[in-house]
């Protein structure tokens, strides 16, 4: 059996890059820029007012100096003139600040009567003013690869780039393998279950970009999983969940290379999902993950979402890791690196209770996951382990 590590190693290898597409900026949330983009103009464009009040001359803002209004200063209409000695100009929050002027009074302090103004409360030192270019410059650049975060595309639309250069979305074709699967609002049969697995990981790919393709079920059958396979050609990477393991009905493996494909691994030492498998099925990158509905959510955080960042340009990285304090103690660890469901609370992490992979509502309960090494030894509370947050 391989190790997490190895295995990644060998997914990373399946992982081919995608090409580069140009999507509009309301379509480039959540993917990743695949080249960098440069600002074409700066901003703001001119020394704005950050205050609703009054331009006038630091110099001269003295508490009860008296001033002349000669103007009125808006967002999206500036006042031309320059200001002389003695004037201020009404000034709103985002509009261009006169010539002459350098600094802005908030209105709280003035006292106004007809176009005569005196300052009535210490205006400080603060000038108000956001000068030019203050946010970015013209020629400022925003790196990539990068993954764009609602900031990203809030930042490009100010940089007013419409047209963004991402990585193609992956298609990820899911297929949920079984005899006693039925869709979310079918009526089961008496022996029959609900499939969770491919809505689960749909939900979980979607937040990585990727386009999720729900296949029909596959049934334990020679020419349905067949069927359903060749169902999978387009896509980017093939995900098969169940029938991974080596009873009489997991015929995952045999049908695939049947197909042709190229096996990289079948299972790695981890709980939960010892049954996992890798290759390439006609050119295309597969991953079998366990049917165990925890197992197929847990493999598919530690091992799915970092393929997919690898094929969107990322690089090869693990699903980010943090080293927290244990709220409570930890049993010793067997010899497989074990991904323990666990709540932070408070700074700290403890294990969520039952760890059997099927259980869906001690997941959902879970906001992380504590990466146990194997053989590791009892644990205290207080001392430090690797934990993945989950979303
Ligand atoms: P298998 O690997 O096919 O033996 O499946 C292991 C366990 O996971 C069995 O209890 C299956 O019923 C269950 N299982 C497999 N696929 C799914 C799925 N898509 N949704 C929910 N449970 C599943
Ligand atoms: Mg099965």
């Amino acid at each position: 059996m391989i190790t997490v590590n190895q295995a990644l190693d060998q997914l990373f290898a399946l992982a081919d890059l995608l090409p580069v597409e140009t999507v509009p900026l309301r379509a480039a949330a959540g993917r990743v820029l695949a080249e960098p983009v440069t600002a074409n103009r700066t901003q703001p464009p001119f020394a704005a007012s950050s205050m609703d009040g009054y331009a006038l001359k630091g110099v001269e803002a003295d508490l009860h100096a008296q001033f002349k209004v000669v103007g009125e200063s808006a967002a999206g209409s500036r006042w031309d003139g320059t200001l002389k000695p003695g004037q201020a100009v009404r000034i709103f929050t985002g509009a261009p600040v006169p010539e002459g002027a350098d600094k802005i009074v908030i209105q709280e302090d003035v006292t106004r009567s007809g176009d005569m103004i005196s300052i009535t409360d210490d205006p400080g030192p603060k000038d108000n003013i956001r000068p030019a270019g203050v946010d970015f410059e013209k020629g400022m650049v925003l790196d990539a690869p990068r993954r764009l975060s609602p900031g990203d595309v809030a930042l490009l639309a100010s940089m007013n780039i419409p047209q963004v250069p991402v990585r193609s979305a992956p298609v990820v074709a899911l297929i949920s393998t079984g005899d006693e699967l039925v869709v979310p609002g079918e009526t089961p049969g008496p022996d029959q279950i609900i499939a969770s697995n491919t809505y689960g990981l749909a939900a979980m790919l979607e937040g990585m970009g990727a386009i999720p393709r729900i296949l029909p079920i596959a049934r334990d059958t020679i020419p349905s999983l067949t069927a359903v396979l060749e169902l999978a050609q387009g896509a980017d990477l093939i995900v098969t969940i169940g029938g991974a393991s080596v009873g009489d009905h997991d015929l995952v493996a045999q049908v695939a290379g049947d197909l042709g494909m190229e096996r990289s691994f079948y299972k790695v030492a981890m709980r939960p999902g010892k049954p996992l498998m890798a290759g390439r099925l006609n050119g295309t990158p597969m991953v079998g993950l366990p049917g165990n509905p925890v197992s197929a959510m847990v493999c598919g955080t530690v091992f799915v979402e970092p393929m997919l960042a690898a094929m969107q340009g990322l690089g090869h990285t693990l699903t980010p890791r943090q080293s927290m304090p244990l709220g409570a103690d930890l049993a010793a660890n067997g010899p497989r690196e074990h991904y323990m469901r666990a709540i932070i609370e408070n700074g700290a992490v403890r294990d969520a209770g039952a760890q059997d992979s099927s259980l869906l509502t001690v997941l959902a309960r879970s906001n992380a996951l504590i990466v146990h090494p194997p053989n590791d030894a009892q644990r205290s509370a207080g001392d430090m382990v690797d934990v993945i947050t989950l979303s």
